[in-house]
């Protein structure tokens, strides 16, 4: 007898962020067969709105006809080549354009292939930075409580989400955690503005007596994405940018899940008027084609490690697929989107639509909040609206609207008690109205017992 697709997988294959017994019963294994705009297909026809960009990768939908051109023409000249002294046409022009985009002074670009690869080279390059410098003791850094920055060691060390972290605590180096922003903790009156002013001091006084071992600060620009889509004012930034300047420390802005575009802003750092030391980009970079990480950073930086190869300083760090081509091909498409549609402009529509879809939820008894910035917004889920006590986590409510939304054709996956919405940007109204429906009823699903 012939096997199943997901008989064949199971066998096997080891899936990401899943305890696989799971997969035994509560949580269906989903073979996908292709896709279009906003549409996964299974082989047999069964069609699922992918309402999370497919872990956040995805900004123009499913084959995207342009960006797939891109990559098949790419496909016809050239798939990869050692980027240690060769280089290519489709790596110049991307990081012509990262740097032509991104916030201020930021002129030169790193690649590298994933999103933690891309904080391992920023965390490297920062402390790196400062031993040429003359200041080796500057080996620390600090991080936001429920921060989140990837999952090999180093990226583990300076994020802060404990379901990811505690188990390895015993393998990561030591960094100091100052307090989130996050405004769902406001103080009841409190302005998202204040609580993001009260939330500073403790940075502040972290910066003013530890500046001398400190390297730099890793923060994830106004949304905490895998800490719950935690979000946070502006002002935070400008304040933490003023700091760090002030007290000679780097600050790591690590837009791996909010750059281009999902915050309203082609950067979150822009809502802040800020540039930091180190940009992190990757996941939406190639438009969800193909794995690829960029760093971008300044010429003060990058002459910090310009010098004779005796001496040691130059950074030498490398991924066997850093620039690739093809990769580099669906980046340019993609940010070619960008520069020739309002991709902007049209999602304050449709932000404005998502808002709406969820209206009905608004004094659900078991929502706490609803809570949006640009294109990602959250559905706080709790125990008691009044006391907000949230559920505790074995009951597993996520994963009941998880299911609860498969049976009806959209993929939702809540982070902890977060329902979220951060579709591609080709998601049309009535597909928006369809989400807001469907998350309705999930979250009804799924707090009913
Ligand atoms: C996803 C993510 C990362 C890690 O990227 P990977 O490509 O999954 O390694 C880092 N930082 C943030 C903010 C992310 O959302």
């Amino acid at each position: 007898m012939t096997k199943t697709l997901t008989e064949r997988d199971l066998a096997h294959i080891w899936h990401p962020c899943t305890q696989m017994k799971d997969h035994e019963r509560d949580m269906p294994l989903i073979p996908i067969a292709r896709g279009e705009g906003v549409w996964l297909e299974t082989p047999d026809g069964k069609r699922y709105l992918d309402a999370i960009s497919s872990w956040w990768v995805n900004l123009f939908g499913h084959c995207n006809p342009r960006i797939r051109a891109a990559v098949a023409a790419q496909l016809e000249r050239l798939e990869h080549v050692i980027f240690a002294g060769f280089t290519h046409e489709p790596a110049i022009t991307l990081a012509e354009e990262l740097t032509r985009i991104a916030p201020a002074g930021l002129t030169r670009c790193f690649f590298a292939d994933n999103g933690s690869a891309a904080i391992e080279v920023a965390v490297k390059m920062s402390f790196h930075y400062w031993r040429n410098r003359g200041k080796p003791e500057k080996t620390r850094f600090i991080t936001l409580a429920n921060s989140y920055h990837g999952e090999t060691l180093g990226a583990l060390a300076v994020g802060n989400v404990a379901l990811y972290k505690d188990i390895y605590a015993p393998l990561l180096m030591d960094v100091i955690t100052a307090p989130s922003p996050d405004a769902y903790e406001c103080a009841p009156g409190e302005s998202a503005e204040d609580c993001a002013r009260r939330q500073f001091a403790p940075m502040l006084a972290l910066l003013e007596q530890r500046a001398d071992e400190v390297a730099a600060v890793i923060v994830e620009p106004l949304v905490q994405c895998a800490g719950g889509m935690r979000m946070y004012h502006p002002t935070y930034l400008t304040l933490l940018r003023e700091a760090c300047n002030r007290h000679g420390v780097h600050l790591i802005a690590d837009e791996i899940a909010v750059g281009f575009g999902r915050t309203g802003t082609l950067f979150a750092c822009e809502q802040a008027g800020i540039s930091p030391d180190f940009l992190c980009l990757s996941k939406g970079l190639t438009g969800g084609f193909l794995p690829l990480s960029a760093v971008l950073t300044g010429e003060q930086v990058y002459d910090a490690f310009y010098d004779e190869y005796s001496k040691l300083n130059g950074f030498l760090h490398s991924h066997s697929y850093t620039g690739n081509p093809l990769a580099c091909a669906a980046a340019n498409a993609t940010l070619a989107i960008f520069r020739d549609e309002p991709v902007l402009e049209r999602n304050r529509t449709l932000a404005r639509l998502m808002r709406e879809s969820v209206a009905p939820l608004e004094d659900h008894p078991h929502v706490a909040q609803i809570r949006q910035t640009g294109m990602i917004l959250a559905i706080e889920l709790v125990r008691d609206r009044a006391t907000r006590e949230p559920y505790d986590f074995r009951e597993r409510r996520g994963l009941g609207v998880y299911r609860a939304a498969l049976e009806r054709g959209v993929l939702l996956r809540p982070v902890g008690n977060a329902v979220y919405f951060m579709p591609p940007y080709v998601i049309s109204p009535a597909e928006i109205a369809l989400l807001g429906r469907v998350a309705g009823e999930a979250i009804e699903a799924a707090t009913c017992a």
